[in-house]
C-alpha cells in the first residue's frame, strides 16, 4: 500500500477512491500480490530449508471464496477446510481434494462422507466418535483414508507469551500429557479403514513469539518418538498448524513477508533436531498459515455517514458498514488502525470511534483511531482486515455482506459480487396460514 500524488491511499496499484466510486462501499479489497508473496515464501522455506518435504495448507477459514482456493491451485499449495461449506467451495473452484486437510472438532456426519466421496487427502480425527464415523463410511466405501489426531501439546500461545500448561482446558485436542493423546492413537492404529499418518496440532493464533512453536515442535516429536517406542508407530505425517501474527496497529510487530521465513527456519530446526535427537525419519511437515497469508493483504473501505461528537466524551464516525462486516471488535475487542483514502496524506488530529449501522451500542469497529478530521462522505480504509471479517460476516439487520475485490496490477475485479434484496429473502417462507 501507498499514498498516490493525489494524496489518496493505493492497494496493489489501485486507487482507493476510485474502487470506492466504481464498486461502492462498504467493500472488501484484496491484494492479490500480497496474498502470493506470503503463500510462496511459507512454501519456499520449505522448499529450501526442509528438502521440499512438505506442504503449506492455507487455513482457508481465514478467507473463504472460489477465488481464494483459485489461488492456492495456481500456487501450488494445498488447503485446510473446517466445514462441509468450506470444502464445496474448494471443490467448487476445482482444488485437487488430496491436497486438502479436513479440519473441525465436531464433523458432522454428512461433512464426514462427504469429504471422503470428495477424496480429501487427510482428515484430522479430534474425537472418538469421529474416528467412528471415518471407519464406517471408509468402510462402506471400501477405501482406507489417511488421517491424523489432533494433539494438545501443552503448550498455549498469544500474542507475545506463551504458556505450558499440564492439564488444558480446550475443547481442541488430546492431550498428550494426560495420556488422552496416546490413548486414541492405539484407537485409530487398531482400525482397517484408516491409516494413521501422524499428529497435528495448532496452538493458538495472532502468535509473534517464536519459541512457541518451536516448544510445540519439540513435544510434539518426543510424542512421535514415544508413540514409535511404546506402540511401533512410526509418524510419517506432522501438521504445525499456524497462528503467525500480524500487523493490526503499532502495538503488533511489522513483518515483511520475507521475515516470516524466521518462524518456519526455527521450527523445522526444532523438528530437524527432534528427529535427530530420538533417531526418527523425518516426517512429511504441513503448516496452516491463515491469518498471515490474507490479513495485510485485505482492507476494507466505508464511507462516513452520520458524526456524533459527545464533547468530553468522545466523537463517533459511522460508517455503512459495522458488526455485519468485521464482528472482531464486537466478539474480541480486537484493535485496527485506519486513514482516511481519500485525505491518507493529511497528518492524523484526534482520536475517534467507528462504528457502524447496526442496533447495537457495542456495534464498533474501535474506539481509538488516529485520523485527521474527517467529513460526512470521506472514504475510511480500515486496514488488515483481510482475515476473519468477511469470513465471520452475517447478514444481522438485514445488512448487505459486502462485496470483496481482487486487485491485481492497478486492476480491480469482482471475487465476491454485493448481495442483493432478493438474496435477503431467498431462503424465507411464507406458511399458508399467514398468507
Ligand atoms: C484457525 C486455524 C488455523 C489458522 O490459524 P491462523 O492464526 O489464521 O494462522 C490453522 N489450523 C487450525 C486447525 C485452525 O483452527
Amino acid at each position: 500500500m501507498k499514498i498516490n500524488e493525489k494524496g489518496h491511499l493505493e492497494i496493489g496499484g489501485a486507487d482507493c477512491t476510485e474502487l470506492a466510486s466504481q464498486f461502492g462501499t462498504p467493500l472488501y479489497v484484496f491484494d492479490e500480490a500480497h496474498i502470493r508473496k506470503m503463500m510462496r515464501v511459507y512454501q519456499q522455506t520449505i522448499n529450501e530449508e526442509y528438502e521440499g518435504n512438505g506442504l503449506v495448507l492455507y487455513a482457508s477459514k481465514a478467507f473463504s471464496c472460489e477465488a481464494m482456493y483459485a489461488i492456492a491451485r495456481q500456487e501450488g499449495i494445498g488447503v485446510d477446510v473446517v466445514s462441509g461449506g468450506e470444502l464445496y467451495t474448494a471443490m467448487q473452484a476445482g482444488f485437487p481434494a488430496k491436497k486438502i486437510a479436513m479440519h473441525g472438532n465436531n464433523k458432522l456426519p454428512y461433512e464426514i462422507a462427504y469429504a471422503l466421496d470428495c477424496g480429501v487427502g487427510t482428515i484430522v480425527i479430534d474425537a472418538y466418535s469421529e474416528a467412528d464415523l471415518i471407519e464406517r463410511e471408509a468402510e462402506r466405501r471400501d477405501l482406507v483414508q489417511d488421517v491424523l489426531i489432533r494433539i494438545n501439546p501443552g503448550v498455549e500461545a498469544h500474542t507475545h507469551a506463551y504458556v505450558q500448561t499440564a492439564t488444558p482446558d480446550s475443547k481442541f485436542g488430546f492431550s498428550i500429557a494426560s495420556g488422552a493423546a496416546q490413548k486414541i492413537t492405539e484407537y485409530v492404529l487398531s482400525k482397517k479403514h484408516m491409516r494413521l499418518r501422524g499428529f497435528h496440532c495448532h496452538i493458538g493464533s495472532q502468535i509473534f513469539e517464536k519459541q512457541s512453536f518451536v516448544l510445540a515442535a519439540e513435544k510434539n516429536l518426543a510424542f512421535v518418538a514415544r508413540m514409535k517406542k511404546t506402540l511401533g508407530f512410526e509418524a510419517d505425517m506432522l501438521n504445525m498448524g499456524g497462528g503467525f501474527g500480524i500487523w493490526y496497529t503499532d502495538a503488533d510487530a511489522k513483518i515483511e513477508p520475507e521475515g516470516y521465513r524466521n518462524y518456519l527456519t526455527a521450527l523445522l530446526a526444532a523438528v530437524k533436531a527432534g528427529c535427530e535427537q530420538y533417531g526418527l525419519k523425518r516426517p512429511f511437515i504441513t503448516l496452516e498459515p491463515g491469518r498471515s497469508i490474507v490479513g495485510e493483504a485485505g482492507i476494507t473501505l466505508y464511507t462516513v455517514g452520520a458524526i456524533k461528537d459527545i464533547p468530553g466524551i468522545r466523537k463517533y464516525l459511522a460508517v455503512d458498514g459495522g458488526m455485519f462486516d468485521n464482528p472482531r471488535y464486537a466478539l474480541y475487542q480486537s484493535k485496527y488502525s485506519a486513514v482516511l483514502a481519500n485525505r491518507a496524506d493529511e497528518a492524523p488530529t484526534e482520536v475517534v470511534a467507528i462504528a457502524g449501522k447496526c442496533c447495537e451500542s457495542g456495534d464498533l469497529i474501535g474506539t481509538e483511531f488516529n485520523l485527521p478530521e474527517a467529513k460526512t462522505g470521506d472514504i475510511v480504509a480500515v486496514l488488515s482486515t483481510g482475515a476473519y471479517n468477511y469470513s465471520m460476516a452475517s447478514n444481522y439487520n438485514r445488512n448487505f455482506i459486502p462485496a470483496a475485490v481482487l486487485v491485481r496490477e492497478g486492476k480491480a475485479e469482482y471475487i465476491v459480487r454485493p448481495q442483493t434484496y432478493e438474496d435477503l429473502v431467498r431462503n424465507d417462507v411464507i406458511p399458508a396460514h399467514l398468507k
